[in-house]
């Protein structure tokens, strides 16, 4: 194989979301593709006007961007194939299809035109995953090429297009396993010879269920929506029935261009994969904690929402306790005011702490935050520390109080000097008063 020629494609079908399976199909193309110094194409297959869906294609574009995944011939940007959208190639499939008819390949039929399969005989492939395959003709069914409306089928416009476009190996979901010797059929009556066929297995929920959205998250912007980072899907999906070999397999952590360097057909497994989503959240969790503090805080921040805090406090706490954006969103439930809580949370064991105790503490700490101008978390804790020592009593003493005072919760991100300093003394304040007055009640 020359390996300058190889081309790939990614032939999806505008009827929707970018399903995960469909987005690891695309990524094994491209990998592939850029590891042999390739070309990456980009093919919409709109020819099912029923399944057509207004947006899919834009949808298809912006995900494949967000992920990295460009293409290098493609329906926005062209190239020596165009145009690289079926539709609009629909006069060019008659063509092909009469010259079948001429051949006896192909025969008219009610308006439409189908492929004519004699019934003796077998059709053999190899595919690069499954092996060799072998159909008796009797079972190929003589399918239809041109429908009555003059719009190709998905199954005879994929042959066309992938041989005008010169696509050297066709990374597809292996449903199209069972198409492919008519497929074959085709190529051999235009006397074409056929691309390498790579079928990938599906990517399951369970042993028996394709990950499909009846039964929960299937698409890309059901994991970005979520607060799953880009980087962990496409390292997660491409782990999903493909594994690299020798040292590498040692780690699990690869970023796109070290998949590039990495990837090849022989790692790709026969069986299905499953999708863990307790794996992609621990990997989801790796990289958010590999972010800087500025990156993080900058994602983290439409989960948080518009307070007047300081930020970078908040999200410092944040960063180590959430593997999905997602879940910062009830970690800061408090912000915009103190959830509703019953006085018996000041009741604290571990903290020897008390309703009794937390009024007292939080007085004092009223007197003692008042008079720091100086409002950072390390000399505020040193202050409370001596003063707790005054007490004999461990700086728990204030510090429990002062996260419920803060937050109505038991727990919170970063406990209640993080809190503390990032509402600033004004809203600290405000709050711890609006404890002691409700303490005050009992
Ligand atoms: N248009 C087909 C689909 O979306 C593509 C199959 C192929 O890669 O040949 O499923």
């Amino acid at each position: 194989m020359d390996s300058r020629n190889v081309r790939t494609r990614f032939a999806p079908s505008p009827t929707g979301f970018m399903h995960i399976g469909g987005l690891r199909t695309a990524l094994y193309a491209f990998l592939f593709a850029k590891k042999h110094g390739g070309k990456f194409i980009l093919r919409i297959e709109d020819t099912d006007r029923a399944r057509f869906v207004e947006g899919a294609t834009e949808v298809i574009f912006d995900t494949l961007k967000t992920c990295g995944l460009l293409w290098d011939e493609g329906p926005d940007i062209g190239g020596n194939f165009a145009p690289y959208i079926q539709s609009e190639r629909k006069e060019m499939y008659t063509k092909f299809a009469l010259e079948l008819v001429e051949k006896g390949a192909a025969y008219h039929d009610d308006g439409a035109i189908r492929q004519r399969v004699s019934k003796i005989g077998e059709t053999s492939f190899t595919d690069e995953i499954y092996g060799k395959i072998t159909v008796p003709n009797s079972e190929i069914e003589e399918q239809v090429l041109i429908k009555s409306d003059g719009m190709p089928t998905y199954n005879f416009a994929n042959v066309v297009d992938d041989n005008l476009m010169q696509i050297s190996h066709i990374i597809r979901g292996n449903e199209f396993l069972s198409s492919t010797p008519k497929y074959i059929l085709l190529y051999e009556a235009f006397g074409w010879s056929p691309p390498v066929f790579v079928h990938v297995p599906p990517i399951m929920r369970d042993a028996t269920h394709k990950l499909s959205k009846r039964d929960g998250d299937a698409y890309f912007s059901d994991f970005s929506d979520k607060g799953y980072l880009t980087k962990a899907v496409i390292n997660y999906i491409t782990l999903l029935g493909w594994s690299p070999k020798g040292e590498s397999s040692e780690s699990e952590f690869f970023t796109l261009d070290e998949l590039v360097k990495l990837f090849d057909l022989d790692g790709i497994s026969k069986s299905p994969a499953i999708f863990d989503d307790e794996k992609l959240r621990a990997m989801n969790g790796h990289y958010i904690r590999a972010l800087s503090p500025v990156e993080f805080e900058e994602i983290a921040r439409p989960f948080i929402g518009e307070f007047d805090i300081d930020y970078a406090v908040l999200s410092a706490a944040l960063q180590p306790r959430v593997d999905i954006l997602s879940e910062i969103t009830p970690q800061v439930d408090f912000l915009g005011k103190v959830v509703d809580y019953e006085v018996e949370l000041y009741n604290n064991k571990k903290m020897k702490t008390s309703p009794e105790s937390a009024l007292v503490a939080l007085e004092e700490l009223v007197i003692i935050l008042r008079r720091i101008v100086d409002f950072k978390k390390d000399f505020i804790y040193e202050i409370l520390k001596s003063e707790a020592e005054k007490r004999e009593l461990k700086i728990g003493y204030y510090l429990y109080p002062l996260q419920v005072a803060l937050t109505g919760k038991q727990s919170a991100p970063g406990g209640g000097l993080d809190i503390c300093v990032m509402f600033g003394k004004d809203e600290s304040l405000r709050r711890i008063n609006a404890a002691i007055e409700r303490l005050k009640k009992l």
